[in-house]
C-alpha cells in the first residue's frame, strides 16, 4: 500500500505554505488509495506539546486527517543512533572538529577540494590521524560525525523536477552536541515508518541525493519523490509570520472558514477560482500531480 507523510517541525504554526504542502501529501497518498503518516521532526527543538497540538489541529480542522499515531523524532534516538553504528562500522564516516566558520573560510580558499559540489565541506577533517584527533580533543573540541561521501555520484528522480545527477558532500549527520541531523533523521524514519511516497516542499529538492545515498549505504528503500512548489510572501521571501495572517487562525479571525482558506490554497495553484470554498475531498477531486505550477506562488493577502 502507498504510503506518504506530512513531517512538519513543531517550531511554531503553521502557514499557508506549510498547510498547502500538507494538502498535497494528503491527495497524493489519497489519490492512490493509501496511508498517510504525520511526523514530528522536533529533534532540535525537543517535543513541544503545545505547538504539536495546534498543527495537528490546523490540519483536521483542514479535513487532512492522518492514520496511526504522530511519530515523534525527539522519541527515536536511538533508532537513529544505531544507522550511524551502521555506517561507521562501514568506514563511512568520520569525526569532523571543523566550526562552521572554519568550514566556511575553509570552503573558499584556493586549495578548498575542487572534486566536491559548491560550497562542499573542505575536507579538512577527513583523513586525520589518530594523534590529530587526540589532539583536537584535548584542546576542548567537540566532534560532529560527518559521511565518507566519498564523491559518490548519485541521480535521483522527483516527479515534477526531474532528474538530478550529483555528487553528495560529506554532510554531518551527528551534530556535536549528539543530536542526529536530519538528512539521517528523515532517511531512518521514511524507512521504518514505511513511507513510499514523499511529498514536500521544493526547498528540499537540493538534499534529495543525500538522502539517496544514505538510503543506498544502509540498505534502505528510496520512495518516490514529489518536491512541491513553495508559496512566498509579496516581498519574494518564503512565506512567514510578518507577511500577516497567514496561519488558519488568522485567518478564522479574518472570518475565513477552513474550506474558504482551502479553496484559497486550491486557487494558487490554479485548481480553484479566487473565492470558491473546497473542502479536503473537493481538493482530492482536483488534485494532480502534473498540473502543479512550476514556479513558487506569491501570497496575496
Ligand atoms: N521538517 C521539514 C520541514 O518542516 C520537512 C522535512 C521533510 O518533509 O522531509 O520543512
Amino acid at each position: 500500500m502507498p504510503v506518504g507523510r506530512f513531517a512538519p517541525s513543531p517550531t511554531g504554526p503553521l502557514h499557508l505554505g506549510n498547510l498547502r504542502t500538507a494538502a498535497l501529501a494528503w491527495c497524493a497518498a489519497r489519490s492512490s488509495g493509501g496511508g498517510f503518516l504525520v511526523r514530528m521532526e522536533d529533534l532540535t527543538t525537543g517535543a513541544a506539546a503545545e505547538q504539536e497540538d495546534a498543527q495537528l489541529a490546523d490540519l483536521a480542522a483542514l479535513g487532512l486527517h492522518h492514520d496511526g499515531p504522530v511519530v515523534r523524532q525527539s522519541d527515536r534516538t536511538d533508532r537513529y543512533d544505531l544507522a550511524i553504528t551502521t555506517l561507521s562500522r562501514l568506514g563511512l564516516t568520520y569525526e569532523c572538529f571543523c566550526s562552521r566558520r572554519e568550514v566556511r573560510e575553509a570552503a573558499v580558499a584556493p586549495h578548498g577540494d575542487p572534486s566536491g559540489p559548491e560550497g562542499a565541506y573542505p575536507g579538512t577533517c577527513r583523513n586525520l590521524t589518530p594523534a590529530e584527533r587526540d589532539d583536537r580533543r584535548a584542546r576542548g573540541r567537540v566532534p560532529a560525525l560527518r559521511l565518507r561521501a566519498g564523491s559518490r555520484r548519485v541521480v535521483v528522480a522527483d516527479r515534477r523536477c526531474g532528474e538530478l545527477d550529483v555528487t553528495v558532500d560529506d554532510v554531518v549527520i551527528r551534530r556535536a552536541d549528539g543530536v542526529a541531523a536530519y538528512h539521517l533523521a528523515v532517511v531512518v524514519d521514511d524507512a521504518s515508518q514505511g513511507v513510499t511516497q514523499v511529498v514536500r516542499g521544493d526547498d528540499l529538492w537540493p538534499s534529495t541525493p543525500v538522502h539517496v545515498l544514505l538510503q543506498e549505504l544502509l540498505g534502505l528503500p528510496t520512495p518516490g519523490y514529489l518536491h512541491v512548489p513553495l508559496v512566498l510572501g509579496p516581498d519574494g521571501a518564503r512565506l512567514a509570520k510578518r507577511h500577516g495572517a497567514v496561519t488558519l487562525a488568522d485567518r478564522a479571525e479574518a472570518g475565513e472558514s477552513p474550506e474558504r482558506v482551502l479553496g484559497a490554497l486550491a486557487a494558487t495553484l490554479g485548481w480553484a477560482v479566487p473565492g470558491e470554498s473546497l473542502d479536503a475531498g473537493g481538493l482530492l477531486d482536483r488534485y494532480d500531480p502534473d498540473r502543479l505550477p512550476a514556479e513558487p506562488s506569491v501570497w496575496r493577502p
